[in-house]
């Protein structure tokens, strides 16, 4: 996809990405905004989004995200959805849906595509990978260079996850050389957690459960929990990346309550499981070894919902292994 090819004659343009935005999220939506801001001078450009976690406050113009949804243009001539289908822009679904064209650009495997242009490539690391292939180079600058580093780094668990490709190394490569301190981003965005993310971390790994043989294991944090520690549901990021390291593990769920009867829930694998598909079977989605869903029920409800699918899935993989050996 050529971006600006997208964007020329719009006077007015729209960018958003998910709810609960994660560093992809933030930095695909940044990364497009700063860039296009540039790149279209003449231009009106608008970015809306849920407040990004305060990490995030090093990304140049995040204070102009309208973190309130609201805006006085009626109908945006192109609109894009970042990071995820128009299902989860959350309040910004109305002017993507109300767009003269609608552009969307993701990398989620459970996303067909909701646009009059798409650009999904399961196969990309990031979203921000994704803009970065679709801008011109020439106007790239070290604020774009940092907000798309950072979608990259996150999304690929500092390029340690499978989807990091040669293509994603090169990108970052190219990305490094605008002279920001990658160094210090990836520990300032990535690693440092705060007094209560490292709490809240202890007390799930130290109530966490294993079952299927140790193939699975879960942890919880209910309501109660959350409001004793002061914790949003942004301090809870990295608690099922931490349980899917444990040893034998094929897959974790890590869930939180967001309501009596309702929680959402976070599925990651270490391959042999496709959590995508199980987080699609519930109505939610995500990629083959990282996806999420809400689910109603109790805590038992869910992962007796979620067992019967993920065993489903191991049995599968088994009978694969015994049929090549
Ligand atoms: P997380 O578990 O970190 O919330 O999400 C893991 C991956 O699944 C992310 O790529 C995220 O965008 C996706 N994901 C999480 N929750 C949902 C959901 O409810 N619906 C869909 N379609 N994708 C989700
Ligand atoms: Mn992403």
């Amino acid at each position: 996809m050529n971006i600006c090819e997208e964007v020329k004659d719009a006077g007015t343009i729209g960018i958003s990405g998910h709810i609960r935005p994660d560093g992809d999220c933030v930095g695909s939506v940044m990364g497009l905004y700063l860039y296009l801001k540039k790149a279209c001078p003449g231009a009106r450009v608008e970015v809306f989004l849920e407040k990004p976690a305060d990490i995030f406050s090093c990304i140049r113009s995040v204070q102009e995200i309208h973190t309130d949804f609201t805006t006085d243009i009626e109908s945006f001539d192109v609109f894009f959805s970042l990071d995820t289908a128009k299902n989860r822009l959350g309040e910004a679904e109305k002017y993507f849906d109300g767009a003269k064209k609608k552009i969307n650009i993701d990398h989620h495997i459970s996303n067909k595509g909701c646009g009059d242009v798409n650009y999904i490539d399961s196969k990309a690391s990031s979203t921000s990978e994704l803009i970065y292939n679709g801008i011109d180079k020439a106007m790239l600058d070290e604020e774009i260079a940092k907000a798309l580093y950072i979608g990259i780094i996150h999304d690929t668990g500092v390029f340690q996850y499978s989807n990091t490709a040669p293509s994603t190394l090169r990108a970052a490569a190219e990305l490094t050389s605008y002279g920001f301190d990658f160094s210090k981003l990836i520990d300032e965005t990535f690693y440092e957690k705060s007094y209560v993310q490292n709490q809240i971390l202890g007390r799930a790994l130290l109530e966490s459960i294993m079952f299927m043989d140790g193939k699975c294991v879960v942890s919880m944090i209910d309501r109660k929990t959350m409001k004793f520690y002061r914790a949003v549901p942004q301090d809870l990021e990295g608690i099922v990346s931490q349980l899917r390291n444990t040893r034998g593990v094929e897959c974790a769920i890590f869930m939180y309550q967001t309501d009596t009867l309702e929680y959402k829930v976070s599925l990651r694998s270490n391959g042999k499981v496709n959590v995508a598909e199980i987080a699609s079977f519930f109505g939610g989605g995500g990629h083959v070894r990282a996806a999420g869903v809400t689910m109603p029920g109790t805590f038992y409800d869910i992962i007796n919902n979620l067992s019967a699918r993920i065993e489903i899935q191991l049995k599968e993989s088994e009978k694969n292994v015994s049929r090549n050996s």
